[in-house]
This record gives structure tokens, sequence and C-alpha cells, in this order.
């Protein structure tokens, strides 16, 4: 057993009362709690399992509502910073009736971005069995190279990494230069998951077959993990690969769901790591976080549809 450290931002995004309005139809807007690395964490708590929140909040209401949030799940904010010269980062996001998402940031720079080096928590990151993290806080100076001192740090100290690069295109000068620097970690990650459009993305395939996720496997990884929303997930090992079919449930809004399966996962995987070498209990293990994503796409929001252990034994049974 162990704790799971998840390292990157958290903010609030601004999500439209009313379903399927662009940005600017919006009559009015709900805080929601978000930031894909705080999600995990908070995923991984809700479960029954220890994790830490690694990242920088503003010292202003948004950013104390935020380090209440994490304590109120069980979630250690040790490694939490606060800056009083810099805000919490907000995300107003919608989908309209369309389909597309709409995303506009506010990070000039917010403080998320802000973490440092000498911020950084190392006895805490020291305590992982897994450490997690995200492409956004790769995106730029100083919060980059802190990401990459605390990788470097976890892994001495014998954790496991886990990297999910959760894109998110708007926030890259180009997307020449979000492939390149998500691409720069990949050989360093133990477990890494993909989306299906991200799949898509980082190999510039129109595809996700097993031949297309291949091009992402590498010597060091053992596991790679594509999810494809209702139809479950894939699996590649060095010696196994195959697929976990998902559950029907009624699907309301699927935010969170990714963070949801990863959680699930790493919360299991520091209770039991032979899951990464035997098949069988892989699969089990993928059966419980797919049952995890689904039950987050049945209610609004990421944090407040993330389950507990009830709720998925409920599912799966
Ligand atoms: P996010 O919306 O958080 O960015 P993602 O694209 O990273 O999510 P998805 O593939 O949408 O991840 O979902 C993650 C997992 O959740 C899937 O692998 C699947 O197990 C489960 N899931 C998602 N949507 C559904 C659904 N409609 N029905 C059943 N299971 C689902």
């Amino acid at each position: 057993s162990g704790i799971v450290v998840s390292f990157g931002e958290m903010l609030i995004d601004f999500v439209p009362t009313v379903a399927g309005v662009s940005l600017a139809e919006a009559p009015g807007f709900l805080k929601a709690p978000g930031g894909a690395p705080a999600n995990v964490a908070i995923a991984v708590a809700r479960l029954g399992g220890h994790c830490a929140f690694v990242g920088k909040l503003g010292d202003d209401e948004f950013g104390r509502m935020l380090v209440a949030i994490l304590r109120e799940n069980g979630v250690d904010y040790s490694g939490v910073t606060l800056d009083s010269g810099a805000r919490t980062a907000l995300a107003f996001v919608t989908l309209r009736a369309d389909g597309e998402r709409e995303f506009m940031f506010y990070r000039n720079p917010s403080a998320d971005m802000l973490l440092t080096e000498a911020e950084l928590n190392l006895d805490l990151i020291r305590k992982a069995a897994v450490f997690h993290y995200g492409s956004i806080s790769l995106i730029t100076e100083p919060c980059r190279s802190a990401h990459l001192k605390a990788m470097e740090v976890a892994k001495q100290a014998g954790a496991l990494l886990s990297y999910d690069p959760n894109l998110r295109l708007p926030l890259w000068p180009s997307a020449r230069e979000a492939r390149e620097k998500i691409l720069s970690i990949w050989d360093q990650a133990d477990i890494i998951k993909v989306s299906d459009v991200e799949l898509e993305f980082l190999t510039g395939e129109d595809s996700v077959e097993d031949e297309v996720a291949m091009k992402l496997w590498r010597p060091n990884l053992t596991l790679l993990l594509v999810t494809l929303g209702e139809k479950g997930c894939k699996y590649y090992t060095k010696d196994f690969h195959g697929s976990v079919e998902s559950f029907f449930v009624k699907q309301v809004d699927t935010t969170g769901a990714g963070d949801a399966f990863v959680g699930a996962l790493l919360g299991k995987i520091i209770e039991d790591r032979s899951a990464l070498q035997d098949e069988e209990k892989l699969k089990e293990l993928l059966r419980f976080a797919n049952a995890c994503g689904a039950i987050t796409t049945t209610k609004k929001g990421a944090i407040p549809a993330l389950p507990n252990l009830a709720e998925v034994l409920q599912l799966i049974e």
C-alpha cells in the first residue's frame, strides 16, 4: 500500500446554467471545481485510497475554496502552495448545441503556472507509490521545470510514473508544439492513459487500431491504456493486450470520466501492483475503472459526479 500523489492544475470551470448554448449566449454560469490532476486525486480519495495533490492556487476566495474541497474529500493538501500575487485559474467551458466544446481560459498567468521547483514539497513527493501528472503543467515556465523536477524526485524514490496528457489544444501556442512537448516526456512514464481523440492527435492517424496505439508504445512502458468512451478501453503491456467493455448508463455529462477512470486505476495499483503483470487481474481492475468512468457520466460536473466504492460495486453487480 502507499499513496498516489497527483501533480498539476486545479481551477474553476464556469459552466452555463443551461445546456447547449455558446459562451456568448449563456445567461449565467455555475462554478465547477476542476483541473484533471485534482479530479484524479479526489477520485482516488472518494474510493477510499490515500492521495495527495501538489500544485499552486491563488491566495484568493477561489483558491481557498478549492483547498477546502480537497480537505473535505480527504485529499492531503500539504503540497499545495498559495500565491498572493496571482489568481486561481478560471476556465469558461460549454458544450454547444452543435456538439463542439468551447473553452475560454483566464491564465495570464494564473497561480498554477507559477509553481516553482523551490516550492515543491519534496518529502511528500518522495512518499508517492504512484506519481501522476498531465501536460498542461508542461506548457510554460516556471511550472514546467517544477513538473520535470517532481517527476525526477518521485522516480528516484521508487514511484511508478503515471501520465494522462489531457490535451487542451487552445492552451498551447500551436498544435505542433503541443504534440512535441507532450511526447517529450513519453519515454519516462510507467503508465500512460490516452483517449481515442488524443491517440489520433499524437500519432496523426485517423484510427484507433492496435497498430496505431503501438506507435505510442515505448520500451520503458508497463501499461498503455486507450479510453473509448462508452465502448470502454483497450490495454497494452509488453506481454498481452486486449479490451474491456464499459457498462451501460444514461449519459448526462462526460466531464471527468477519464479522470475517474485514472483515479480508480491508480487507487487499485497502489493496493496491488501485481495487476500490471497479470492479465486476469488487470481486466478486473479495468472493469472497475470503466464502472467509475461510466458513473461519472451520469451526473453533471466532474468532482460532484465522482463515485464512492459502494456505487461502483453496485454497478458492477
Ligand atoms: P473526459 O471527458 O474526462 O476528457 P476521456 O475522453 O479522457 O474523458 P472517456 O473515454 O470519455 O475519457 O471515458 C473514460 C472511461 O469512462 C471510458 O473508458 C469508459 O470506461 C467510461 N465511460 C465514458 N463514457 C461512458 C459511457 N457513455 N458509458 C459507459 N462508460 C463510459
